[in-house]
């Protein structure tokens, strides 16, 4: 068993997640990409080595029921533990406004981190210090939508501000259901931020974009959990 702390972070071949892997390699964690393609993975993984980060790769579509079953007995026969979640694999379809796109949206966003998570809990609840990180959105705070709708720009998508309500309120529940013990549950809204997702228009750069998960990955003893976070700011949710 390894004494390091030892962090998944999924959908990490690319954008925020490899980032955020980046920055918590360099703060001396383990940090294992979840890639659902492997070649990709292990790609942005040797890039990491590089810069001499203990990088690792786990094949994982959070969709997929079989990579999720895997995840528990891969953890525990490499590194004896796993300390850190980002759930970080999202999707969001800026055309597609239909129920066959909330349901592929609400697929990955809400039931793909509800089986990893739930998948991986007792691991992390072993954990003297674990942290569960939501990648969430600002545009999942119906509360700051409500007060300035124009918040939303061009960025309408039902189903994806749908999906990321739901994924806060798993964020409140599951901090609820924690509190007490030593795991922290928390969402995070990176910002605008250039990537796949965000495009060329967006303000915010990744490496300012992962901030806010890193911040909460790695809390403190007595960090908060079941809240909302942008760069250290509370959001509403
Ligand atoms: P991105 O560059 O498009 O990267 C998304 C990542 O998620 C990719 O690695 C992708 O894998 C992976 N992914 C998608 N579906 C998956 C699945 N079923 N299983 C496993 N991995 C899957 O997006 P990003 O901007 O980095 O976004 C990361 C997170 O931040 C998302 O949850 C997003 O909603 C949130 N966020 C982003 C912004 C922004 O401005 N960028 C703002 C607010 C919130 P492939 O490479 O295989 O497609």
């Amino acid at each position: 068993m390894t004494q390091k702390t030892v962090a998944l972070i999924t959908g990490a071949n690319k954008g925020l997640g490899l980032e955020v892997a980046r920055q918590l390699g360099k703060q001396g964690l383990v940090v294992v990409l979840g890639a659902r393609d492997e070649a990709k993975g292990a790609a942005a993984a040797a890039e990491l080595r590089k810069q001499n980060i203990d990088a690792h790769v786990v094949k994982l579509d959070v969709c997929n029921k079989d990579d999720v079953a895997q995840l528990p007995a891969f953890f525990k026969d490499k590194f004896g533990r796993l300390d850190v979640l980002v759930n970080n694999a999202g999707v969001a379809e800026w055309r597609a406004d239909d129920v066959d796109s909330f349901r592929r949206t609400f697929e990955t966003n809400v039931f793909g981190v509800v089986a990893v998570t739930y998948a991986l809990l007792p691991l992390l609840q072993a954990s003297p210090a674990g942290r569960i990180v939501n990648h969430s959105s600002v545009l999942g705070s119906l509360t700051s939508l409500q007060k300035k709708p124009d918040m939303f720009g061009s960025f309408v998508m039902p189903a994806y501000t749908a999906s990321k309500a739901a994924l806060n309120g798993f964020t409140v529940a599951l901090a609820h259901k924690t509190r007490g013990t030593a795991l922290k549950v928390n969402s995070a809204h990176p910002g605008w931020v250039q990537t796949d997702l965000g495009g060329e228009k967006a303000p915010m750069k990744v490496v300012d974009g992962a901030k806010t998960a890193v911040m909460l990955a790695t809390l403190p003893v007595d960090g908060p959990t079941g809240q909302f976070f942008h760069l250290g700011d509370p959001l509403p949710w």
